[in-house]
């Protein structure tokens, strides 16, 4: 089948990759000018800074298979981060959870340009819209470059890789799955990026803080393989980050700043900071699911946003498990 993906995060790369395994002719259509949705690196003149997501674990037998191929090839290096508690200032050793961080390298984006790599992307081309075209989809496609939609297609199937609310608008107008997509809206984040010219000497590597704006505070460069400097990622909590939505930038970022002095008792100023909106950052609650195929109308979705098996949602994890089963739900095509 010829097959269009919309999104270049974990979840399209993975599905994309196991459907053109299978035969399929795929194209994956990405509205950033790169791959990794929130799997992203901000490349500034300090290096790299892991913007989204900070480490993914794996809990489950069928992302374990994934991860140590992955390991295999170098792409991925457990992170030996200290981890705390930091609670008004007072660090408290976080308990192991058992299951070991891994980080992608040199950075978290490396992982997406990795999986695509053999992949037909369109980069810079975001899909606003789905019609059938009797028993196929066309799709309409906004390009940076150009003020109009163009038409993409015909295509035998359309599978959605992306968080649930940028999904919904593309399937109400076609889609019964919809109504219970609507169920899965997923909440903001504030990210703050700060680079400091001297070590701040803190005891810790990462912290989820309480009783603060920052709910994460993580030293970028504490990971394996990152350039040498003092790099800090801050995620403002998700009450905090909706409250701020619509706030300008640069109070934004003036605020976050004093929460991370307030929270680390460090009084050093930065020499590079930034702040960057992830306006649909994490599902609050799952969908209970693996994922979402259409057999007849051949339409797929599948994203972080469904539970894949797992407790929780939101995570690396989730993502690729959810596109896995959707890669799999795919009659291979027949062999000639
Ligand atoms: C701040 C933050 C911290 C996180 N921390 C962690 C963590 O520590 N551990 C962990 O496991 N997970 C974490 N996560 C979650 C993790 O990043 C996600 O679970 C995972 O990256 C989701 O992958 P995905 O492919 O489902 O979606 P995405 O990564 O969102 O990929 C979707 C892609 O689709 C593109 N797109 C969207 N709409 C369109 C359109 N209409 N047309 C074309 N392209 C489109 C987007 O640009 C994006 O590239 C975090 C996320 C955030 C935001």
């Amino acid at each position: 089948m010829h097959i269009a993906i919309i999104g270049a995060g974990l979840a399209g790369l993975t599905c994309a990759r196991r459907l053109q395994a299978a035969g399929h002719d795929v194209i994956v259509y990405e509205k950033g000018d790169g791959v990794g949705g929130r799997m992203s690196t901000r490349q500034t003149e300090l290096g790299g800074f892991d913007l989204g997501a900070q480490y993914f674990t794996a809990s489950s037998g069928r992302f374990r298979n994934e991860v140590a191929a992955w390991r295999k090839a170098g792409w991925v290096v457990p992170w030996e981060g200290r981890l705390v508690t930091l609670d008004h200032g007072v660090a408290q050793a976080a308990g192991r959870s058992g299951s070991q961080r891994l980080v992608a390298v040199p950075g978290m984006a490396s992982l997406a340009q990795r999986l695509a790599q053999g992949i037909e992307i369109r980069a810079g081309q975001a899909v606003v819209g789905l019609e059938r075209h009797g028993a196929q989809w066309l799709l309409s496609v906004l390009c940076d470059t150009v003020p109009v939609a163009a038409t993409a297609g015909p295509f035998d199937a359309v599978i959605l890789a992306i968080p649930a609310d940028r999904a919904l608008p593309l399937l109400r107008p076609v889609s019964a799955f919809a109504v219970r997509a609507e169920g899965a809206h997923l909440v903001p984040c504030w990210a703050l990026i700060l680079g400091f010219q001297e070590a701040l000497n803190l005891e810790y590597d990462g912290a989820w803080v309480q009783g603060s704006r920052l709910r994460w505070i993580a030293r970028d460069n504490s990971k394996p393989q990152r350039r040498p400097g003092e790099h800090w990622i801050g995620h403002a909590s998700p009450q905090w980050s909706q409250e701020h939505l619509g706030d300008d930038p640069e109070r934004v970022k003036e605020k976050l700043l004093k929460a991370f002095h307030e929270a680390t008792g460090s009084p050093v100023n930065p020499i590079y900071a930034d702040v960057h909106l992830w306006p649909h950052a994490q599902a609050a609650t799952p969908l209970a699911a693996d994922c979402y195929w259409d057999e007849g109308e051949r339409i797929g979705v599948c994203g972080d946003w469904f539970a894949a098996g797992l407790d929780g949602c939101g995570r690396i994890e989730n993502a690729c498990l959810s596109a896995l089963a959707l890669a799999g739900a795919i009659r291979p095509e027949p062999q000639h």
